[in-house]
């Protein structure tokens, strides 16, 4: 999952885009609401925790936006101020939950938890394929309910296949979801699926990772080959 934070405290933002990835998540960082539409626009991101004011405008507006574009990403304000009628108004935009600085970084991170495993949202459900299973709201992976204990960037991998149903995922939409804007290793992603395929063949799973040259990856169950 990839999370953008938009924070014009650059040092703020570095230590709450750590703290997400620390918590399995992707994060990018930017400080102004112009680079997040442009962000928004541009890459696949799945929540937003957004400083209200921004040195380029209120973030409401760009929150108002999204939601007339019918986009339902998540979204976390964080603001200075606490006052009902911010609160209220955040909300009315169409933000999902406000927290007022100062709080603390795990506050932050329980939130965002919440956010995106709210009903309704993918990330309350648990997905099988064969016996494999992914609980996304715990991030956690089992074959024949042992649980599959994987690096973080695996299950991040695995994570997005699993979400995919059965679709080919490309290796740039991997590598998206996976480091965010970071730059990884040219050969990472291919080095990730060959140690995955190695942990749920040697796990039992019956689920299977094929290989689609060019286009990307699909996981699929052994037993209904595609
Ligand atoms: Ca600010």
């Amino acid at each position: 999952m990839r999370i953008l934070v938009v924070e014009d405290e650059a040092r703020l933002a570095r230590l709450l885009a750590d703290a997400l990835v620390k918590a399995g998540f992707a994060a990018d960082t930017c400080g102004r609401l112009g680079d997040a539409a442009a962000l928004l626009g541009s890459e696949a991101i799945d929540a937003l925790v957004a400083d209200r004011i921004l040195p380029d405008g209120d973030v409401l507006h760009l929150v108002s936006r999204l939601r007339g574009e019918g986009q339902d990403l998540p979204i976390l304000l964080l603001t200075a101020r606490d006052s009902v009628e911010d609160r209220v108004a955040g909300l009315e935009a169409g933000a999902d939950d406000y927290l007022v600085k100062p709080f603390a970084v795990p506050e932050l991170v329980a939130r965002v938890r919440a956010l995106v495993r709210r009903p309704g949202s993918v990330f309350g459900r648990v997905d099988t394929i064969g016996n494999l299973a992914f609980d996304f709201a715990a991030r956690a992976a089992s074959v024949g309910n042992r649980p599959l204990a994987l690096p973080r960037h695996e299950l991040a991998v695995l994570e997005q296949l699993v979400l995919a149903g059965g679709r080919v995922v490309t290796k740039e939409m991997l590598i998206a979801k996976v480091y965010g804007l970071d730059e990884p290793e040219s050969n990472a992603i291919p080095v990730h699926i060959h140690h995955l395929r190695h942990r749920l063949g040697d796990a039992g799973s019956t689920a299977h990772i094929h290989t689609f040259r060019g286009l990307g990856y699909m996981l699929a169950d052994q037993e209904k080959r595609p």
